[in-house]
């Protein structure tokens, strides 16, 4: 009789562990359904990628729920990139899912924040984009998505505004205010929420500002929002 691979009833293999985000303040953790990405969503940075920053409707690419890493870890430099970017972010956390939700009602869905970094492979994203292809090569890879603790909204309430930062070994490289968001954490909810249903546990990237480059690997990267939270993670 062959040996089973799983010792969990009912499943061939074992299932994969349950991928999550500290919270803060607490021993337990927010557990990570998928993540969305909003793509140029600061007007300067729209314009460092090429393209016009006029009101576009907003748009999404995902990452894998287990590409999330946490605050103060290093993260692998990951393979097949010779231009590897950073990305800092507000990370809204769904508590309660929804389809269809109104402009007024997104803010009650949201659980808490959190600042995150969305790491890119960009001469693959480039790549993709020139070619007409799907971005996830240089979006969705393997610890891509560092995330700091999340704050719940008890806590700390929805942040509207505030210093939005990131530092290279110490030397700031983005610097911009959450004000300057062109599609406010309620606009995409409501927006995301018409395409497909938003669960609890899923993590919703905003956006980053301008001044995104290059990391290398053995650098430190630190960053955060005001009010929110900040993250260091050394690339290895
Ligand atoms: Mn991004």
């Amino acid at each position: 009789m062959p040996e089973s691979a799983s010792s969990s009833p009912g499943f061939v293999i074992d299932p994969p562990p349950v991928p999550s985000v500290a919270v803060e303040g607490t021993g337990a953790r927010f557990p990570v359904r998928r993540i969305l990405c909003v793509g140029r969503n600061y007007a300067a940075h729209a314009r460092e990628m090429g393209r016009d920053p006029d009101r576009e409707a907003p748009f999404f690419f995902m990452k894998p729920a287990d590409a999330v890493v946490d605050d103060g870890l290093d993260v692998p430099y990951p393979p097949e990139t010779a231009n590897l970017h950073y990305e800092m972010e507000l990370v809204a956390a769904i508590g309660r899912g929804g389809r269809d939700i109104a402009l007024e009602a997104a803010l009650g869905h949201v659980y808490g924040y959190a600042v995150g970094i969305d790491l890119t492979r960009r001469d693959l994203q480039l790549q993709a984009r020139e070619l007409g292809r799907p971005w996830d090569w240089g979006k969705g890879f393997d610890h891509s998505a560092p995330c700091g603790a999340l704050r719940p909204v008890e806590t700390m309430g929805h942040p509207a505004r505030g210093r939005i930062w990131l530092a290279v070994d110490g030397i700031v490289k983005q610097d911009a205010d959450l004000a300057e968001l062109i599609w406010s954490v309620p606009e995409i909810i409501s927006i995301a929420s018409r395409s497909m249903a938003l669960k609890p546990g899923d993590l919703i990237y905003t956006g980053t500002p301008a001044g995104v480059g290059k990391v290398e690997r053995g650098q430190v990267l630190t960053g955060g929002v005001e009010g929110v939270g900040e993250i260091r993670i050394t690339m290895t």
